[in-house]
């Protein structure tokens, strides 16, 4: 008896992974030379396999060949003419990768590097992100190649309102609702929204978020990501006897992101002693003096390695990836992907790391990742730690349709709700599905359950 279940446990196991072995071949061949979109979908693929063994269901429905593939790929032509008169063409990009559970939500990507595949593995993370809200939106991304790094008010301006007069066909608050990401943050959406509304001839709130609050904006959505990162954090050290508290923390980045994570771990009692621009990181054994980072990147947009002027007792490094150098308890990459490699993760074991956050998406390669989990280091994964950022997004689009605002005590309160149901949806699937501890497993099976079910509801589209 025992002999025959074993059995038939490993011929469910073979047909399996044979299923998404040929998916992924197939994957590849038709998406060749985009590798971070590549190593998402891999990942993904990889977590999925307890999913299909339990419930073969979703291998006759075509759900992962039909999640894998974009409904749609824009991909346009964003003209614009800069100080010197001279006239610069972008390409700029939107990926409405999934709308099962609600309208494509994503952000805007503002950098040079973007490409498809850079775009459609963010939108491809943003469909499970999403989902393990709790909230109803789908999944999208988009972006430039545009670089806003030394472009005068002017120019971004300009640039902006080129960009929306193309996106602008394609999105609305009930189909399309894009919002910042890299490079895009507050100035951006205040252009990209005046032009929609210009356009459209009509106040249509909920068609971006991330809005300033006075026209629109939900209070707490600035602090979101990060916070919800630390959140999120908290409940994995605490469900182990670990907290902030006391504990010695590094924070790549020095976006959005990082600043509100810096400062909620500091408000928890932790010490902050790095962060990081895309030049070089700074090192500050007394903790971060926050107010200098805002100052300088918020307000002026300066390099990071100015704070040492103000700050003479810390040290400025040229280049990033030695951050993880640094001995700490938690490492919270919050900066971009593929920001820890195997190298870096063998640092951070090393040096005695206990918990991983990552605030960014897809900061730690699969490698890495691998690496954290068999060495029992805590990890929590990117689309389940800053899904903070999204989930408020949400929120905004709700107080948007409602046409009232929320106080921050009340978004914020929401906002901690919600993050501990991630952490506690994704601890469940992980257990349910046996692979206990390991929330990269968790948290996609958690996302990916959510929309292949709406999914199977719609029938064959
Ligand atoms: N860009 C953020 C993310 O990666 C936020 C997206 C949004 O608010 O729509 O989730």
């Amino acid at each position: 008896m025992k002999t025959s279940e074993s059995e038939i446990i490993h011929i469910q196991q073979h047909a399996a992974e044979k299923y998404v072995n040929d998916i992924y071949e197939t994957i590849k061949q038709r998406n060749p030379n985009e590798n971070e979109f590549l190593q998402a979908v891999k990942e993904i693929l990889d977590s999925l396999l307890p999913v299909f063994m339990k419930h073969p269901k979703y291998m006759e429905n075509g759900i992962l060949e039909r999640i894998t593939e974009p409904e749609r790929l824009i991909i346009f032509r964003v003209p614009w003419v800069d100080d010197n008169g001279k006239v610069r063409v972008n390409r700029g990009f939107r990926v409405q990768f999934n709308s099962s559970i609600g309208p494509y939500k994503g952000g805007l990507r503002f950098h040079p590097t973007v490409n498809a595949s850079i775009i459609k593995f963010l939108g491809f993370e943003q469909i499970f992100k999403n989902a393990l809200t709790g909230l109803p939106i789908g999944g999208g991304k988009g972006g430039s190649d545009f670089d806003p790094k030394g472009k005068s008010d002017g120019e971004i301006m300009r640039f902006c309102q080129s960009f929306m007069t193309e996106l602008c066909n394609y999105i609305g608050p009930d189909v399309d609702v894009p919002a910042g990401d890299i490079g895009v943050s507050a100035r951006e959406i205040g252009y990209l929204f005046g032009q929609y509304k210009r356009i459209r001839g009509g106040y249509q709130a909920g068609v971006i978020t991330g809005k300033g609050l006075a026209y629109g904006g939900s209070l707490t959505r600035k602090e979101a990501t990060g916070y919800g990162t630390v959140y999120f954090v908290e409940e994995m050290l605490n469900n182990s006897g670990l907290t902030f508290k006391g504990s010695t923390v590094v924070v790549s980045g020095s976006g959005n992101v990082s600043i509100y994570a810096i400062e909620k771990a500091a408000q928890l009692g932790a010490t902050v002693v790095a962060c990081s621009d895309s030049n070089g990181y700074i090192y500050d054994p007394l903790g971060i003096n926050l107010s200098t980072v805002k100052r300088l990147k918020e307000v002026e947009r300066k390099r990071i390695k100015e704070y040492i002027n103000v700050h003479p007792h810390a040290k400025y490094v040229e280049g990033c990836s030695n951050i993880w150098a640094i001995p700490c308890d938690i490492a919270l990459p919050c900066a971009t992907q593929n920001e820890i490699d195997i190298n870096s993760a063998k640092l951070l074991i090393e040096n005695g790391v206990k918990a991983i956050g990552e605030g960014a998406n897809m900061p730690s390669t699969l490698e890495a990742i691998e690496l954290f989990l068999q060495q029992k280091v805590l990890f929590g994964p990117g689309k389940a730690v800053n899904a903070g950022g999204v989930a408020v997004s949400a929120l905004e689009m709700s107080q948007n349709s409602m046409r009232l605002s929320w106080t921050f005590e009340e978004v914020d309160e929401k906002l901690k709700e919600i993050m501990k149901n991630i952490y506690q949806k994704s601890v469940k699937c992980s257990e349910e599905f046996g692979h206990p501890n390991n929330l990269v497993v968790g948290a996609n099976i958690a996302g990916f359950l959510t929309v292949a079910e709406a999914m199977l509801a719609h029938g064959i589209i």
